[in-house]
């Protein structure tokens, strides 16, 4: 018998639906608001000379450095290629595909569900309030066979941050059963909310950090992930033996150097400062019905007709990030956070849409 390349195949990848990424969704825009990056580059000079040499496996001063800024020691905290890397390392260090199963709780980052297909490990899903908290009794009732829970705090598309209460109890739950990961991919515009402080109380929490967001280097493909000792040796068994290039290392100890971390925090600055204006130029519009509370660089706002809102600013050259699709999350776009003129733009071309009675109807 002859098998096609297809059938060739795990079944699990060829059952997989990829990431969709604002990149490989497309758009022909000028106004990027789909992916969450900062909207300006950041300037760097490579210092290394040294690529005929392979790369450390977990560059010394980036480590270092890393636990300064995080209050950590260098032994809990490993670097890899983003936080989707961390994500997808966690299952293959502590899932036995096919047996154990992880945990997370929808409206929340696509990447869980797309790294658990791709090893082919069960996941289960415990949708959020309707506030976007936890469902602590529904998550205890379905804990069994879970290996790793994953939240997202600030939680990515809603923008809000998990109840710290309700995260030590979900860590009390899991002791010696099941990790605890709190994805922080957005932890730089609300440091004071960071769980990384806990992890000398408990063995079994993970957190997940990014260059990518507030730091302004999505594409250097830089990630963290903090941890106890255990958990770090565990994950550098199953770690690629070169995953950050030299001038990717290069980059991100600069991104770390003092006056690297003052810039970021003048990003943070300026981004909120852009958030509330323009939460408050959406709060006026008549497409929108309810801009919810962020603590990050994004806003979930639900819009009337959000669907024809999308496509016209899409036209427009405006590209927003539909989230209509998610649980809970009828009517909602999510926007990130651009330069000033940015945000004038959406507000722009809101403020000129037509209101017709069919569309007051659609909506
Ligand atoms: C952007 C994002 C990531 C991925 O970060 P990378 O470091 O770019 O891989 C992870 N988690 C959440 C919630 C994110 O929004």
């Amino acid at each position: 018998m002859s098998l096609s390349i297809e059938q060739l195949a795990r079944a699990n990848v060829r059952a997989l639906t990829p990431y969709q990424s604002a990149r490989r969704l497309g758009g022909n825009g000028d106004v990027w608001l789909n992916a969450n990056e900062y909207p300006l580059p950041v300037d760097f000079e490579l210092t290394q000379q040294t690529l005929n040499r392979y790369p450390e496996c977990q560059p010394k001063l980036v480590i270092e450095r890393y636990a300064d800024y995080a209050g950590l020691q260098p032994d809990q905290v490993l670097t890899c290629r983003g936080a989707d890397e961390g994500i997808e390392l966690l299952m293959r260090a502590f899932c036995e595909p096919g047996e154990d199963a992880v945990l997370f709780c929808p409206p929340t980052y696509g990447m869980y569900s797309v790294s658990a297909e791709t090893i082919g490990v069960a996941y289960r899903i415990v949708q959020a309030r309707e506030d976007w908290q936890l469902n602590l009794a529904e998550i205890e009732a379905r804990l069994d066979g879970v290996k790793l829970l994953y939240l997202c705090s600030p939680n990515n598309p809603t923008g809000n941050l998990v109840n710290p209460a309700d995260i030590r109890a979900l860590l009390e739950m899991t002791r010696g059963k099941a990790l605890v990961i709190a994805d922080e991919a957005y932890i730089e515009f609300c440091p004071q909310a960071s769980v990384a402080g806990w992890l000398g109380e408990y063995p079994h929490l993970v957190v997940l950090r990014t260059l990518s967001k507030a730091f302004a280097l999505a594409g250097l493909r830089c990630g963290f992930v903090l941890a106890n000792a255990p958990v770090i040796e565990l994950l550098l068994k199953v770690i690629a033996p070169y995953p950050l290039a030299t001038p990717v290392a290069d980059i991100a100890a600069q991104a770390l150097s003092e006056s690297g971390l003052a810039e970021m925090r003048r990003h943070v600055e300026t981004i909120k400062q852009n958030r509330e204006q323009l939460v408050t130029a959406l709060r006026q519009s008549r497409w929108v019905e309810a801009v919810f509370d962020s603590e990050t660089n994004y806003l979930l706002v639900r819009f009337r007709a959000s669907s024809f809102v999308f496509k016209s600013l899409w036209d427009q050259g405006i590209i927003l990030r539909d989230q209509n699709k998610q649980p809970g999350l009828a009517g909602c776009l999510r926007i990130s956070i651009g330069t000033r003129a940015e945000c004038n733009r959406v507000i722009d071309a809101l403020a000129a849409l037509p209101v017709s009675d069919d569309l007051r109807e659609q909506a």
